[in-house]
């Protein structure tokens, strides 16, 4: 069997057609025949291999959703023709404290759908089935790819860490960001959007934010200060922090789900007079996962997307690389 795809050959190059023979369907593993697939950030971090960690030729992706079309001989819980999603992490070891915790995310042996391996922006893909997770039915199929992983990334510090009365402060109103608002209304808190972007302001209240505010304007950050008990930052960009640290309340946390590169810098006094902590998070762990695909059936919780052939996989890569995403760039193959 070959798989047809769009792959990137080299770092930072637009992706080009591409097949491949898959390896063999082992017995744990499914094969998803691909509708749909976000494109994520991350997946233009990895076209860059700007975390030093891409093998080309490859193919990116990892925000699928598709119907299971062969499943290994142990695999229990997915049928043929079912409909299914896929994420960012592909498996992990299973036997590691951290796996046997339930914290498969956590795992140092865990892989990753397109680190390694090749993604979603395909006609199929064979991965392990212990990470594909039936797709609830409720869910629109075209623009629920992006919850496993915009959605599952910010879903995961919100139910490790608020309360319905917090107060939430989302940093970058993009694809995470989008979900982050979404998510942090319906657990009940109160949501404060910070963006760069003044024109997304009546969309991202219409998404659930309570407070919006341009973070360019120093006044206007000035008047966040003690606000906040969580904020997550889902910027792909290294800020001035300090701001951020201020908008926390006592014992509040700044938790980093956006990826930076080298250092950033902190307040210290900040936060050791305020017993204010910073933290960091990916994904989410599977049980997560699945409880984030119920929790966003019940809230009616998808991605605002804009839907695009397959083929023209570079047109969107250069929307988002541009800032022009509303909110979800997603991949349909036609
Ligand atoms: P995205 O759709 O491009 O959204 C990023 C948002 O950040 C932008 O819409 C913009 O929002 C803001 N932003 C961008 N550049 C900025 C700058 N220089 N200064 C201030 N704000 C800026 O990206 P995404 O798909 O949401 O991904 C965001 C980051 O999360 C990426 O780095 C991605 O790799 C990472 N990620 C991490 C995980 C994880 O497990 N931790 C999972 C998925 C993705 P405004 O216009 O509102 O300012």
């Amino acid at each position: 069997m070959i798989i047809k795809g769009y792959a990137a050959m080299n770092a930072g190059e637009e992706l080009s057609p591409f097949e491949y023979e898959p390896v063999e369907l082992g017995p744990l593993d499914a094969e998803v025949e691909i509708e749909y697939c976000g494109l994520c950030h991350t997946d233009i971090h990895l076209i860059d291999n700007d975390m030093d960690n891409s093998e080309y030729p490859f193919i990116p992706g990892h925000e699928i959703v598709g119907k299971v079309s062969a499943a290994g001989e142990l695999v229990e819980g997915l049928k043929p023709g079912q409909r299914v999603a896929v994420g960012w992490q592909r498996s992990s070891c299973m036997v590691c404290e951290w796996c046997l915790r339930g914290r498969e995310n956590s795992c140092p042996d865990q892989e990753a759908t397109c680190v390694g391996h090749h993604g979603g922006f395909a006609d199929k893909i064979r991965t392990d089935a212990r990470f594909v997770f039936p797709l609830p039915d409720r869910l629109d199929p075209a623009c629920s790819g992006p919850l496993l992983c915009g959605g599952i990334t910010v879903f995961t510090p919100l139910r490790e860490r608020v309360r319905s009365i917090d107060r939430v402060g989302i940093i970058g109103i993009g694809g995470l960001g989008h979900f982050g608002v979404q998510f942090a209304s319906s657990f009940g808190c109160e949501v404060t959007a910070f963006s760069t972007s003044p024109e997304k302001q009546e969309e991202v209240m219409r998404m659930g934010a309570t407070t919006f505010v341009h973070s360019a304007d120093d006044d206007l950050m000035e008047k966040t200060e003690n606000t906040q008990d969580l904020i997550i930052s889902t910027v792909n960009a290294d800020l001035d922090w300090e701001p951020y640290i201020k908008a926390l309340r006592p014992e509040g946390t700044l938790c980093f789900v956006g990826v930076v590169h080298g250092r950033v810098e902190l307040p210290y006094f900040e936060l050791l007079a305020g017993h204010k902590s910073v933290t960091g998070s990916t994904i989410g762990d599977r049980s997560t996962i699945a409880e984030m695909l119920e929790f966003a059936a019940r809230h009616e919780i998808t991605a605002e997307s804009e839907t695009m052939p397959m083929e023209r996989v570079n047109e969107a890569i250069e929307k988002l690389r541009s800032g022009n995403a509303r909110y979800r760039i997603v991949l349909k193959n036609e």
